[in-house]
């Protein structure tokens, strides 16, 4: 088994991606604890957080969407190479793992996951941040719920919208129906992009009485 990456031979073969790839994979530094966009003083929210404060607690981004990150994504996704997932997950059990140890982070009472509308769930066969979510609920020893959440309608392809339509599109997207009370719930997604999606879900899991939420994403991308 070799490095996606590099190609060079692999230490442990369900890693996916060597150490060293991992190691000088580009990350996001100075950026905002709760949005995870630029920012230049890391250790306080950002101007947009102040202005409007996101409904979840906490922004955990491995890499802004850029290459290589963006074209192992692209093959996990669109070629179905189901493979890397595990190297995916561990990229994002690490950068949390990372926030937890400097005592930014408290582990999650459960962990879920985006769901994926039924369509798509069907044309793709999969739902990418379900696969990258159930081992890193393993590896923190918490319950993982990917059902938590369901999409209630189908939506227009998000791609093709304007901002403003994209936000109107997600409106009332998803339910759940689980007593959160005082829970924190950890969520994970593959992209986040404008931030909507994940709004939208915070508002569900805030409704339902979860008192922390921490989003954990493979890319950020930064607007
Ligand atoms: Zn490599
Ligand atoms: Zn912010």
């Amino acid at each position: 088994m070799r490095c996606f990456l590099c190609q060079l031979p692999l230490q442990l073969a369900h890693h996916g991606i060597c150490s060293r790839c991992v190691n000088i994979l580009p990350r996001l530094n100075k950026v905002c604890p709760q949005c995870s966009l630029p920012h230049s003083l890391p250790a306080k929210i950002c101007y947009r957080c102040r202005a409007t404060k996101p409904n979840w607690d906490k922004l955990i981004a491995v890499s802004d969407y850029i290459q290589p990150l963006k074209k192992v994504i692209h093959h996990l996704k669109f070629y179905q190479k189901i493979e890397l997932t595990l190297a995916l997950a561990r990229l994002l059990f690490l950068a949390w793992y990372d926030d937890y140890l400097q005592g930014k982070l408290c582990k999650p009472d459960l962990v879920t996951c985006v769901p994926l509308h039924h369509s798509r769930y069907w044309s793709r066969g999969f739902n990418q941040s379900q696969l990258l979510a159930k081992p890193v609920a393993h590896w923190l020893n918490r319950p993982f719920l990917p059902y938590l959440l369901q999409r209630q309608q189908k939506r227009s392809d998000q791609k093709k919208l304007s901002l403003k339509a994209r936000s109107i599109n997600v409106k009332a997207l998803f339910a759940c129906q689980t007593d959160l009370t005082g829970k924190t719930v950890l969520v994970i997604d593959d992209i986040v992009t404008t931030g909507n999606t994940i709004k939208a879900i915070s508002e569900q899991l805030k409704k339902h009485g979860a008192a922390h939420i921490q989003i954990l994403c493979l890319c950020r991308t930064l607007l």
